[in-house]
Order: C-alpha cells, then sequence, then structure tokens
C-alpha cells in the first residue's frame, strides 16, 4: 500500500509500505480522507518529543471498515462498509488522571499517528475499541474533521458556562474555527475570532463569524465596545502566541474565564494582576472526551465544518501539503485523499 512517512527532520516522504495485518480484536480501515494537524507539522519539523522515524502519521482520518477480527472480545458495534472515524488516544489505565476518568490527560498519553502507525495510508488497522460510527451519509472529508472539532467541543465544555452570551476566541486557524463552530453549535450567537492574517479573517468572515484583524484593529477597544465596556464571558486562546497570551486577560470580563487550547511553545507573560482584580479563571484544555466525539459526530451534519477544508491532495503530494501548512495563506485544513 502507498503511505505517507516521516523519514527523519525534514523528510516526509511518499512510501510503499506493506499492508497492514489485522490482529486478534482489531478491525482494518481503508482510509479514504485524512488532515494535517500542526502536531504532525511538529513531527515532520523534527520537534515532536515522542515521534520516531519511520513513522507513518495521521491521527485525523475516516474511512470504511473493511475487516473485522474480533479475537476474544466480544464484537464490536461495527460492521464491514460502515463509515468510521477513531478516537486516537491511548490511556495508560493506571495513573491518576486514567483513575479517576479523565484518560484523555493521561500521564503517559499516547496517540495513533504520532506514536504507533496512523491514517495516511490506504490501510490502518486499530484496536475495535477506538473505532467510532460515523453516520451512514456522512462524506469522508467531513468525517476527517471529527477528531479537530472535537477538540473546539472540548474547549467549549471546559468553559462550563451556561449563560455564555458572547466568546472571543484569538486565533482563526483549523481550531480557532473549529472552536468557533462548536460554540455556535452549542447556541452562543455572538462570536468573535481574531487572526493577523487576511486569508483567515477571509475565510472566518465567510462562515459568518465577526472578525478582527488584530494588525489593525485596536482589539480590546473593539471587545470592550461590543460588551458594554465589561469585555467577552468566554475567551479561547487558540493563537499559541506571546502577544496573545499579553493581552487575554484585558479582553474578559469580571469572572469570565479564559481557556488554553492553543500550545504555547514557550512560557509567555500573562497579565497576572488583571487575573486577581477580575477573578478570572483560566482552565486547560487537552484533546477530547469521547463524550466530545460523540458531540462532533452529532454537529458536523448541522454545521458546515467542511469550510474549513482548503485542499485536497492525492497521496503523492505529501511535501506539497505540508509546505502549504507552513505557509498558511490560503491554507487552513489540508486534507489527503488515500
Ligand atoms: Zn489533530
Ligand atoms: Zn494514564
Amino acid at each position: 500500500m502507498r503511505a505517507i512517512a516521516y523519514m527523519g527532520p525534514d523528510d516526509i516522504r511518499t512510501i510503499a509500505a506493506d499492508t497492514p495485518s489485522c490482529g486478534p480484536g482489531q478491525l482494518k480501515i481503508r482510509v479514504h480522507y485524512a488532515g494535517i494537524c500542526g502536531t504532525d507539522m511538529a513531527i515532520a519539523a523534527g520537534k515532536h518529543p515522542r515521534a520516531k522515524a519511520p513513522l507513518i502519521m495521521g491521527h485525523e482520518f475516516a474511512g470504511e471498515v473493511v475487516e473485522i477480527n474480533p479475537g476474544d472480545a466480544p464484537p464490536p458495534d461495527v460492521a464491514i462498509g460502515d463509515r468510521v472515524t477513531i478516537y486516537p488516544l491511548l490511556s495508560c489505565g493506571q495513573c491518576h488522571a486514567c483513575r479517576t476518568g479523565h484518560p484523555h490527560v493521561c500521564r503517559d498519553l499516547r496517540l495513533i499517528g504520532i506514536d504507533r502507525d496512523g491514517g495516511f495510508a490506504e490501510y490502518v488497522c486499530v484496536p475495535a475499541e477506538m473505532v467510532v460510527k460515523l453516520p451512514a451519509d456522512m462524506a469522508f472529508d467531513t468525517g476527517a474533521l471529527i477528531e479537530p472539532l472535537a477538540v473546539g467541543m472540548h474547549a467549549v465544555a471546559m468553559a462550563d458556562e451556561g449563560a455564555t452570551r458572547n466568546a472571543i476566541v484569538l486565533g482563526a486557524g483549523p481550531i480557532g474555527l473549529m472552536v468557533a463552530l462548536a460554540l455556535r453549535s452549542s447556541g452562543v450567537a455572538d462570536i468573535v475570532l481574531t487572526d493577523i492574517n487576511a486569508s483567515r479573517l477571509e475565510r472566518a468572515g465567510d462562515m459568518g463569524f465577526t472578525v478582527l484583524d488584530s494588525n489593525t484593529c485596536d482589539v480590546s477597544a473593539a471587545i470592550l465596545d461590543r460588551t458594554a465596556g465589561e469585555g467577552a464571558d468566554v475567551l479561547y486562546e487558540c493563537a499559541g502566541s506571546e502577544s496573545a497570551a499579553g493581552q487575554m486577560c484585558e479582553l474578559v470580563r469580571g469572572r469570565g474565564k479564559i481557556v488554553m487550547v492553543g500550545v504555547h511553545k514557550a512560557p509567555h507573560a500573562v497579565d497576572l494582576r488583571t487575573l486577581n482584580f477580575r477573578e478570572i479563571t483560566m482552565v486547560g484544555a487537552r484533546v477530547y472526551t469521547r463524550a466530545d466525539y460523540q458531540r462532533a459526530v452529532d454537529a458536523a451534519q448541522q454545521i458546515p465544518a467542511e469550510n474549513i477544508i482548503s485542499h485536497r491532495l492525492d497521496l503523492d503530494n505529501a511535501v506539497q501539503g505540508f509546505d502549504l501548512m507552513k505557509h498558511p495563506d490560503g491554507a487552513c485544513k489540508v486534507l489527503f485523499q488515500l
């Protein structure tokens, strides 16, 4: 079979690999679409702490079940030909987080496509319990967006605010847009996205969101103006930048919330004094739970998640796909068609 593999730092190739065989308790999936994630970019650059070459990347994908090897386990709730995606997390089951019902923040969290071969391949075999069934009429490209949409669903769940009237999302890349879509599907009408990239702002605007160009606009003044001088109920930090970290507290109202979604690769200064004075709650958000996944599957049909897809590339265009992601002008979610 053909696959896209990380062969070493800055060495991504389309390779011929052995088609995996389906061990006991596993399913074989014929992958149709797989998305490139920021994590895949870190792997490709040789900067991911765990990924080891050679590795078939890809943890955001959808396809159809072509083989089931139930082994000793009860047969899974899927049949040959069903459309599926996967919940890619592998948790240890032993640590405090796992024992207390939060395996998505396992001390030793691992993922399909990072710690073992993933979905940038025509076929992948995964443990049956990782498979998530999709509606029979869901397009495979939409199915490949369930994972990033679940990130958005999880971020919204972490705010735990029944009464969110308005929200601001810093960063209008794929994750910022998924958070905005998740907010919209949860009934929040007033959603503002900020970015410095014109093409990202244009896409967010086309999707019906209010956008602010943080290059040219005083974001703080604009948010205070929209919220009668209070600040936003909830802020979702999806930019991962130093400037976003420095500004976020002043954009949130007293007793408001900040949900950290974007991963900051370095310690950045935060206005902790404002955090004190406004009694702002800041909370981290990592990946997603099974419940977030199900919410993403349910919502994906209603919201135009596929609007975030900017490119659908053939498997042979592996390098081009990663280059597009490095220069986000015009690129948002890049999918490989397998
Ligand atoms: Zn991802
Ligand atoms: Zn664990």
